[in-house]
């Protein structure tokens, strides 16, 4: 008998091998199966005359093998094949189409999915080109058991899990109907082999349908669901399921504000000694929304509880000010604060900003310099130790760096503050890790990120943070000027960065790759957005949402040559078209010594033009240079060159971003090109960049750690979100007297497993 924890490999036509092949994917159980659902539906109830056709439309059509031709043209073999119903016909070809030669019979009915196009060698007539196709069964052949499920009814089509079936069959969605009808027909044979997993009386009051419902009419749609309903999830029974999924994700989150709210941190003081402290460090007046900020952030650290505070600010919004100052609080109290930044160049960074801020001044507390200690992975082994000695017997006050910090060797002596700086490149867990490090009590926690974030969206990703925004730049900027132009137009630009150096300032030009005829290796910080544009090795490996569909048409575009690179580009121009000038180079397989050393005579003023990959993305503050130089602009997700771009702009000086594109650009990276030349806002640069990545590439969710939904889509179900928030915080305060013990002693237990299971952030 079937359950929903039944391993795959018992379900009829599955077996031993596929399950294999399903397990890749994360497929383990019926339920894994029954919840890989649709991504689209073909109308084979009402489908379309091929006479109604549009051109430039995405249609389904279902229609008789007319004939087939595997034609050679000079390029390739092209397979062609006509469909018709009566006397209306659609030409389909698949450019390679060699594997198809012996696929098709004629008077076999085919359904066929794909963009239509008008034909210009016939008028009125229409083609598709490489549409997606499936073979009918006929009435009476072998598998006419099957017609119903194909044929006459809405169909749904699935993402391709991979694997093939122990004869060789591909597992498409032909098959997953087969398998999945039959798991259905076997579950519905008991009654309560689908666990509910949403109290009655919430489901009755939401208007939404059972579990086992939902799920049958997603996968099998009755006649009459509305056609727009199911291509964008909104059918009552996908409603179902998003609202259980965002519910129990809110429901853990709630929880977890509960339990923040319980534990104990320090009560740290802001008296006028602490205040002088700040005053004599800052280096400019505060901006209202700095000032503010700090206010938010010295009340969090005056109470009892640990604070637990996201800090936003666009790049360059001057965020660093903010945080040493909340570190002065913490020091003056007498306590530690750690400092950890994504990368070792900005941790070196902020080392050597903290040390000019605080080098010069005495505290008023000791009467002694602030002890300033750098701390990454690179340092050789006899600095990381003496580092961590100085740490763990309290001889330091500001402990600043990357990972390495966080790993379990470090121990605080009295760990007050905990400041992570471009939250967005750390995970959710490491986050953990650190808050957790301290022993009696609680450190408080603030975390910095330009990511702009939607406000629903930011209480979900951290739901369990109180947030503050920047929302001033600093005086005296300058909006910055950004062009685009292209590669063949590059001497008109190394002219113009000559001119600027001419003029005193400095340069960034920056690649997608440190060299590239040998490897196209991204640079490891840049490697999950080269994904998410579909790089060669990516694209392959996850085609899983429709956005990894739009990846892939993307990777149709980028040319075969090489792309112009970091360290192959630095001897170009070094020796050509930038001769004469003091260029650096600066990517990430340099040893740590040469980063710092690259960095630091960029700071200084020593070098003029600094060509680097993305790791000056973050948080690099050179004011002096006023031009970034993005190549091969085409291949850089929108909140990347955000963070480029911000790396200029930061003086008085007039600043440029320049956007070189080398090769095709597809019309994705177009509208990125177009929205950078448009504006400089970064929460209308991060809406754009959430449409067209989707909400799990948008935030990095490998990375961040955040729940890979099976349903939900953060950005399409906002409004679910906010329904799912409300719910969750009303049933953990005081739950609906008609939800019964039982049902909500089973909510409590799922929310568990699940949050162990899916998101491994269950903590004590
Ligand atoms: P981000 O928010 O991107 O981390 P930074 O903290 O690096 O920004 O600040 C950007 C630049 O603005 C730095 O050079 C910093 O010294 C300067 N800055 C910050 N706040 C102010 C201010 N109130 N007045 C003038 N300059 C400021
Ligand atoms: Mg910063």
């Amino acid at each position: 008998m079937l359950e929903l924890s039944t391993p795959i490999k018992y379900v009829k036509r599955v077996g031993e091998r596929v399950a294999e092949a399903l397990a890749k994917r994360g497929v383990e159980t019926v339920e894994d199966l029954l919840y890989h659902l649709p991504f689209r539906y073909e109308d084979r109830l009402n489908p379309l005359p091929i006479s109604g056709l549009k051109a430039g439309a995405m249609a389904s059509v279902i229609g008789e093998v007319r004939g087939t031709a595997l034609l050679k043209t000079r390029s390739m073999p092209l397979f062609e094949m006509t469909v018709g119903q009566g006397l209306s016909t659609v030409k389909c070809m698949w450019f390679h189409g060699e594997y198809l030669r012996d696929k098709f019979r004629v008077g076999q009915m085919v359904a066929l999915y794909g963009r239509v196009e008008a034909s210009r060698s016939t008028a009125g007539r229409f083609k598709m080109i490489q549409p997606q196709f499936e073979i009918l069964p006929a009435q009476d052949g072998p598998e006419a058991e099957f017609v119903r499920l194909e044929m006459g009814r809405i169909v749904p089509v699935y993402e391709f899990l991979g694997g093939t079936t122990a004869w060789g069959a591909k597992l498409t969605s032909r098959w997953l109907r087969r398998v999945l009808w039959g798991i259905f027909e076997e579950l519905e044979e008991k009654t309560g082999a689908v666990p509910e997993t949403v109290p009655a009386a919430l489901l009755k009051r939401l208007k939404l349908p059972g579990r086992m419902e939902a799920l049958r009419s997603i996968h099998f749609p009755e006649a009459g669901t509305p056609m727009v309903e199911l291509m964008s999830a909104a059918t009552p029974g996908h409603r179902r399921l998003i609202f259980e999924e965002l519910f129990y994700l809110e429901l853990g989150l709630e929880l977890k504000r509960r339990r923040m709210r319980e534990r104990e941190g320090t009560a740290f003081v802001t008296n006028v000694k602490v205040r002088e402290a700040i005053k004599q460090v800052l280096p400019f007046h505060p901006t209202a929304a700095q000032k503010r900020v700090l206010g938010e952030i010295a009340d969090d650290m005056r109470k009892p509880q640990p604070m637990r505070r996201l800090l936003q600010g666009d790049v360059g919004s001057g965020k660093t000010i903010v945080a040493m100052q909340a570190a002065l609080v913490a020091i003056e109290n007498g306590y530690q604060t750690a400092l950890m930044a994504p990368t070792e160049i900005l941790a070196t960074q902020h080392y050597l900003s903290a040390r000019k801020l605080l080098g010069n001044v005495l505290s008023p507390r000791t009467g002694k310099p602030y002890r300033v200690t750098l701390l990454t992975g690179s340092l050789d082994e006899a600095t990381k130790r003496e580092a961590r000695g100085r740490i763990f017997r309290g001889e330091t006050d500001l402990a600043i760096g990357t990972h390495a910090l966080i790993e379990d060797k470090v121990d605080f002596e009295n760990l007050g503050l905990v400041i992570v700086d471009e939250q967005h490149r750390f995970g959710v867990q490491q986050r953990f890790r650190l808050m957790k490090k301290d022993t009696a009590l609680d450190p408080d926690v603030l975390v910095m990120t330009a990511t702009p974030i939607p406000r629903t969206l930011a209480l979900t990703l951290y739901g369990d943070l109180d947030a503050s925004v920047i929302d001033e730049l600093p005086p005296g900027r300058t909006p910055i000027v950004t062009r685009r132009t292209t590669e063949e137009r590059a001497e008109d630009v190394w002219g113009f960065v000559r001119k600027q150096v001419a003029a005193g300032r400095q340069a960034y030009i920056v690649y997608p790759v440190i060299e590239g005829a040998k490897d196209d290796q991204p640079e490891l910080d840049f490697a999950h957005d080269v994904e998410e544009q579909g790089s060669e090795k990516a694209a392959g490996k996850k085609a899983k949402t429709s956005k990894g569909k739009a990846a892939k048409t993307e990777k149709l575009f980028e040319s075969k040559k090489p792309l112009r690179a970091a360290s192959d580009m630095y001897e170009e121009l070094r020796k050509g078209a930038l001769a004469g000038l003091r260029l650096g180079l600066l990517h990430g397989r340099l040893s740590a010594d040469d980063k710092e050393v690259a960095m630091r005579r960029f700071q200084r003023g020593d070098t003029d033009v600094l060509i680097a990959t993305t790791v000056i993305e973050v948080g690099v503050d050179v004011p002096n240079a006023s031009v970034m130089v993005i190549e091969h602009a085409e291949r850089f997700g929108l909140a990347q060159m955000h963070q480029l771009r911000g790396r200029v702009g930061r003086g008085a000086a007039k600043s440029y971003c320049i956007l070189m594109t080398g090769g095709k650009v597809s019309e994705q990276a177009e509208a990125r090109l177009d929205a950078m030349v448009r504006t400089q806002n970064g929460f209308e640069l991060a809406e754009l960049d959430l449409q067209q990545r989707g909400p799990g590439e948008f935030f990095g969710t490998r990375q961040a750690g955040l729940p890979e939904f099976r349903v939900a889509n953060l950005i399409r179900d906002r409004a679910l979100l906010e329904l799912a928030k409300k719910e969750a915080s009303r049933f953990a305060e005081q739950p609906d007297p008609a939800i019964s013990h039982e049902e909500k002693d089973a909510v409590w237990a799922r929310l568990k497993q699940q949050w162990q299971r899916r998101y491994g952030l269950v903590e004590a």
